[in-house]
Order: structure tokens, then C-alpha cells, then sequence
């Protein structure tokens, strides 16, 4: 094979919101695999909020980046060279193996795909990490009951779409939070949500309100800033918050200046019983094969409907992962690496 392997590194860490000048496009020769390993053409690449924390420095929840490391994610690719028994040349695979067009994976490390199942791109969606996000965020913390009213921001993505389903599916109310009026639509016209309101609106405030008639029971968070302060006063009492994720604040590079209004938070907190919960989606990993056998007949049986957002080529991962952190994605973000 003369092919080279295009590599998207980290080249130095953002300040705020990242730009092109924190990747770099390098070239490098095909790695080779070694016993018990496989070489991966990457088909396609996920790209997701969490990777913003990553290029920050100091860990989190997850080790960071390292200058002039491959940018991580998660990956589909194609076996093209196999050392390992289970795996044969053309076989299919869910890797973590980065922004690059080839890599060599540990068997152990993979999960074959069936493409005649579903699209090999949904296992990075609705099928992968954020739909089992949802799932398992949803019906572990938020436990929605019948006639509850569920609110979940980032309503087109990835999460979210799955989270108001799902909610929907169990017989809840699912108001969706979006951004602008075609996500909007989306979310209430082709998903199926009771009811949306756009959070770019002047109002928005008052129209949450006016959307959640009986206040909020499961409020599904995605974002934080401005449309936390907008649901926080609706919350009933004993309502729960999954704190999935915060995607308004990860730009942010230092704590934004204003009153402390933490003791007015406990103090609600405390008087209407709630529940605020985070969680990184790994901790429940025992509930998958239930997410991939409801999920799979949810999908089959039309109450579950996803959309994504493909970009093409490796190069492109930059710009739309730059756009994804404000809102130009619309629907879960992939990569497509090599046809
Ligand atoms: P996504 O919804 O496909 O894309 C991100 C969306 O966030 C954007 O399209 C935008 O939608 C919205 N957004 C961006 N900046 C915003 C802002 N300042 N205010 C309000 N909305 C904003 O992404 P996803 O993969 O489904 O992830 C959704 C959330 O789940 C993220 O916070 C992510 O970090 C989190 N997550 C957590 C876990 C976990 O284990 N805890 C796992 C996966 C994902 P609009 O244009 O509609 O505003």
C-alpha cells in the first residue's frame, strides 16, 4: 500500500473557543500492526462536545490531549490488515482511534459491526455514545413518568432528539430547546415533540414558560448559561436534573464575573426537593445491551428518528468541530474519512 496516513494533531491549546490554528494536517507513514492488532482504514469520525475538554490542560474526568497528539474520538473504520483471529480483512469496527485516515487498533478494543443492520455512521450516533447518553441519563436519573413534562436542550442533536423520544416513548410530555427556527421545526415537526421553544428568542424565558403549562418534572441538561437560569425557576418539586452536559461554558476561560448565586440555588435546592444529578454516560455501561435492543426497535418501529450531519473528508473535522460548539451542526456530527 503506498498510501500515507493523514493525521489531525493538537498544535497548541485554545484560549476561549478554539480555531484552525490549534490543528495541524501532518502526514505520516501507514503504522503497521503488530500481533493481536489490526490496521483501520477510518470511514468515519465522530466529532463531540467532549473533545473541547480535552484540549484543555490538566485532567478532568479524562486525561487530556497532549500537544502534538492526534486529536481522540471515536471512529468506524474498515479491517485492511488483520493479526488478530477474530478479525478478517473487510470486517467493520468500532475503534476510539482519532482524527486520522488510518490506524492500527488492539482486537480486544473493537466491536464488529453488521452494516446490513443499520448505517455503520449511527453506531457514532443513535446507536453509540450519545444515544446510550440519552438512554441511560434519562431513564436511570431522570425516571420520567406518565404525563410528566420533560425538557431537554440541544434538542436536534445527538442527545437531546433522543432524549425527548425516549421521554415520549414513556409517556411523558417532551419539550425541546433549540437553536433557531429549522431546528426548531425539526424537533417538533419530524421528532415528534409536544412542544419547542428557540433560546436565540428575546422572550425566550417567558416562552419556556408559556410551553410548560405544569412546570418542569425532568429537565434534561445539555447546556447551562442562560437557558439554566430560564428552567431553574420552573422546576416542580422532587423534579430531577440529569447534568449530562454544559456546552454553553466550555469555551469559557475563566469563571464569568457576577453575583454569587450559589446560596440561592441550595436554598431551592433544599425547599423544592430536587434532584441534580451529573453523570458521565460510562458509569452505566452495564445497561447496553438493553440500549441496543430498545434503541434498535425503537428505530425499526419509527419512534425513534435521528438525523446526522455528515461533513466530508478528514480535513474538514476542524472547522466543524469549531461550528459544533456554536450551534452550526445540525444533528449528530460525523466525518466521513474515505468512502
Ligand atoms: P449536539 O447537540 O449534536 O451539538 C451541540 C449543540 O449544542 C449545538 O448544535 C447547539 O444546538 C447547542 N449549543 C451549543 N452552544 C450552545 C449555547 N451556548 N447555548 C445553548 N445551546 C448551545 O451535541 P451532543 O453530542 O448531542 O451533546 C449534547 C451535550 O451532551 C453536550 O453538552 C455534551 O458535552 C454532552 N454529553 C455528555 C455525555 C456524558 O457522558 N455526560 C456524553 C455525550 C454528550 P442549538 O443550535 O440547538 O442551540
Amino acid at each position: 500500500m503506498t498510501e500515507s496516513n493523514r493525521r489531525i494533531l493538537l498544535a497548541s491549546r485554545p484560549t476561549g473557543k478554539p480555531t484552525a490554528e490549534n490543528f495541524k494536517l501532518v502526514s505520516a507513514p501507514l503504522p503497521a500492526p503488530g500481533e493481536g492488532e489490526v490496521l483501520l482504514r477510518i470511514l468515519f469520525l465522530s466529532l463531540d462536545p467532549y473533545m473541547r475538554g480535552r484540549m484543555n490542560p490538566g485532567k478532568s474526568y479524562a486525561k487530556p490531549i497532549e500537544i502534538g497528539d492526534v486529536m481522540e474520538g471515536g471512529t468506524v473504520g474498515r479491517v485492511v490488515r488483520s493479526r488478530h483471529p477474530d478479525f478478517a480483512e473487510g470486517d467493520v469496527v468500532l475503534s476510539h482511534s482519532g482524527w486520522e485516515s488510518f490506524a492500527v487498533a488492539e482486537g480486544a478494543s473493537l466491536r464488529k459491526l453488521d452494516p446490513s443492520a443499520a448505517p455503520v455512521s449511527t453506531a457514532l450516533g443513535v446507536l453509540g455514545m450519545p444515544g446510550f447518553t440519552a438512554y441511560a441519563g434519562l431513564l436511570t436519573i431522570g425516571q420520567p413518568k406518565p404525563g410528566e413534562t420533560v425538557v431537554v436542550a440541544a434538542a436536534s442533536g445527538a442527545v437531546g432528539s433522543a432524549v425527548g423520544q425516549i421521554a415520549k416513548i414513556k409517556g411523558a410530555r417532551a419539550v425541546g430547546i433549540a437553536g433557531g427556527a429549522e431546528k426548531c421545526a425539526f424537533v417538533r415537526d419530524e421528532l415528534g415533540f409536544d412542544a419547542v421553544v428557540d433560546h436565540r428568542a428575546a422572550d425566550f424565558p417567558a416562552q419556556l414558560k408559556a410551553a410548560c403549562p405544569d412546570g418542569i418534572d425532568v429537565y434534561f441538561e445539555n447546556v447551562g448559561g442562560p437557558v439554566w437560569d430560564a428552567v431553574f425557576p420552573l422546576l416542580n418539586d422532587f423534579a430531577r436534573v440529569p447534568v449530562c452536559g454544559l456546552i454553553a461554558q466550555y469555551n469559557d476561560a475563566a469563571p464569568r464575573p457576577g453575583p454569587d448565586r450559589l446560596p440561592g440555588v441550595m436554598r431551592e435546592v433544599l425547599s423544592r426537593s430536587l434532584l441534580i444529578r451529573g453523570f458521565i454516560q460510562r458509569e452505566f455501561s452495564d445497561q447496553r445491551p438493553a440500549f441496543a435492543k430498545e434503541v434498535a426497535a425503537w428505530i425499526a418501529s419509527g419512534q425513534v428518528r435521528y438525523k446526522e450531519d455528515i461533513v466530508d473528508g478528514l480535513e474538514a473535522a476542524p472547522e466543524a468541530f469549531i461550528g459544533l460548539l456554536d450551534g452550526r451542526n445540525f444533528g449528530k456530527l460525523v466525518v466521513r474519512v474515505a468512502a
